[in-house]
Parts: C-alpha cells; structure tokens; sequence
C-alpha cells in the first residue's frame, strides 16, 4: 500500500487556468495577444506538467468550474461545502486543494473556514500570473499548496491559503497587491508557516473558530457593504431598505467612526436590519471602548452596530451571511 497522501483537487478557474484567447493566438506571436486570458486549462492539464507532484501525493484533480473568482458566490462555497464534506466522510481523501482565481479567493478561503465541518487540511490557491507569462506562479502554488495538504498537523488548522510559499489562516489573510507573486499577506496574523524544500515549517497554528452549521439550505440573504469616505454624508444608507438587504456592514474609518451626518440615517436601518462595524484600515481591530465622541465605537456600539474585531469588510459581511443563514446570534467574532 502506498503511503503517499490521497489529495482530491478542485479547480474553479481563474488566472492559473487561464490562457490567450483562441482566436486572438497568431502562430510566432511573441507579444501578449490583444484579446487577454480566459480560464481554458482543464484541472487534469493543470496537474499534468507539475513537476514531482506525483511523488509528493495522489492527486485527484475535478474541474469544478472554470471561471473568473469574481463569478463565484455563496452557492459555489455551499457546493464546494457538500462535495468535500461527503469525501472526508466517505472515501480515503487525506487533504483537499482548491485552486480558483485570486481576486476573491480571501474571501471563499474564509467563508469555507467558517462553513466547513472536515477534520482534514483543506487549502486554497491560485496565481497571479497566468501558464503563458514567464515566470509563472501556478505550477509551484499547486505543488506548494499539495505539499500543505497532506501535512496532517494542518487538519486542526481550519482553511487555509497558501501562495508563493507562504502558509496563511483564511482569516488573516488578504490580497495586497495587483501583480506582485508575494500579493498575499496575513494582516493581524503573521503567516502560519512556510513551504522550504518541499517540507513544511511551521510557526503556529490558528485558534479554533466559530463553525456556522447549516441545518438546510436557505435563500442567501442579501447583505450590502458600505465604505465611509472624507466628507461623505451618508446619502447611499437611504437607498438601503429592509426590501432590498437583510443586514448591512460599515467600514468606518479608523478604529470604527463614522460622521455625525450618517447617524439618524443608522438609526432608522438598525430597526430593520442587523449593522456591523468595521475599521477600512486594512491591520487592526475595531474598538469598543476607548472614544467617547458622537459617532465614535462607543457611541455607534450603544445605537446596536456589532463590531467586526479584526474583519474587514468582506469578511464581515460573510460572517454576518452565515450568521443568518444558521440562525444563529450576530455577535461579535471572536477574532
Ligand atoms: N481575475 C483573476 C481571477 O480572480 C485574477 C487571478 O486569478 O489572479 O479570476
């Protein structure tokens, strides 16, 4: 029996998978063809030309989908959910890699972190550079992120993302940078570990999380994000109604303040719907007791905002979706 690790691997899409447009490739063309990337490779194509992928772990790649991230929502994470949920029950699978585009995989990296029930390591990747640019990134994510999942000590670890050798907990981590291969960073957190010669090192491993159990499928509520901005009044919070959002999320600025203006606007809606706070600077938690000025944590706190910790805005937004979708008690995370 073979004692190499049984990995399933879920392709999504994204700039990895991505290659020239058939119609714009002219044979001998040197420079990048005008009609850009598109997602094209297959999950087994992906997986074929990696270098000693095959000594490392039996991969079993699915294409899942293939698409830009910014077409994935809560159904594919739900689907994503079942899928993975069902191979840890049932088959030999010592770890599970998700490959989708990079521009909102922080944010399908914490979702599944807070929805998934497996006791295995699951670790999502991409690339910021696409199979024809030199230099490519995908094929060393993929062996990188293989090698993270068949570490075992990583099934405690909840989701994680890994990218130019870089471990990161879904929580902490964020994409920094439009081009740069180092574009994720673990902002509050610090990575996790590092991919060195092919063996993992690691620093620490995550505090346990809040897991949301979806009991059945519901109607995915609809929850707004909105950014404060200098001088803004608040204006867009009146287009925001019961009918067209369940619950809305702020990014104030700083440590969670918000103008004067916004805040009749703030009591109206936090009848009709649940409001979280968060901070639009990127490091850092929201405050709940240090400013004690009209529109400051404290005063926006007593008028029933739920602060975000350390979440940002689009992770709090996901919290606060789940948090509906279960049934459960919007409180505060505990990160
Ligand atoms: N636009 C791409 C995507 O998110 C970017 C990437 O994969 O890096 O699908």
């Amino acid at each position: 029996m073979s004692d190499k690790a049984d990995i399933a691997l879920y392709l999504l899409g994204g700039t990895i998978s991505m290659a020239p447009k058939k119609e714009a490739h002219k044979e001998g063309e040197t420079e990048r063809p005008k009609g850009g990337v598109v997602p094209t490779i297959s999950a087994d194509d992906l997986c074929a030309v990696i270098p000693g992928l095959d000594q490392i772990a039996t991969v079993r790649p699915q294409t899942f989908k293939k698409v830009a991230s910014a077409n994935l929502n809560m159904e594919d994470a739900l689907r994503l959910k079942e899928e993975i949920e069902k191979l840890a029950k049932t088959q030999k699978c010592d770890g599970v890699v998700i490959v989708q585009g990079t521009d909102t995989l922080e944010e399908m990296a914490f979702l599944l972190d807070i929805i998934l029930e497996v006791s295995i390591p699951v670790i999502v990747t991409g690339a910021m550079r696409s199979a024809n640019m030199v230099s490519a990134d995908g094929a060393s994510n993929i062996l990188s992120s293989v090698i993270a999942a068949s570490f075992a000590p990583f099934a405690m670890a909840g989701v994680l993302v890994v990218m130019n050798e870089d471990i990161h907990a879904a929580r902490y981590v964020q994409k920094c940078h439009t081009r740069d291969v180092g574009a994720f960073k673990s902002l509050n957190g610090g990575i996790i570990g590092q991919v060195c010669e092919g063996m993992i090192r690691m620093n620490y491993l995550p505090p346990q999380k809040r897991v949301f159990n979806f009991i059945e499928k519901r109607v995915v509520p609809k929850v707004g994000l909105v950014k404060a901005t200098f001088g803004d009044e608040g204006d867009i919070l009146k287009l925001i109604t019961d009918e067209n959002f369940q619950g809305l999320v702020i990014e104030a600025f700083g440590a969670g303040h918000l103008p004067e203006s916004w805040l009749d606007h703030l009591d109206i809606l936090i009848k009709d719907m649940p409001i979280m706070l968060c901070s639009r600077t990127s490091e850092g938690p929201v405050f709940q007791n240090t400013y004690g000025y009209v529109g400051a944590e404290i005063d926006l706190i007593g008028r029933g905002l739920i602060p975000s910790g350390i979440l940002d805005g689009p992770k709090a937004r996901l919290y606060m979706q789940a948090c509906l979708m279960s049934g459960m008690a919007i409180t505060p995370p505990d990160y």
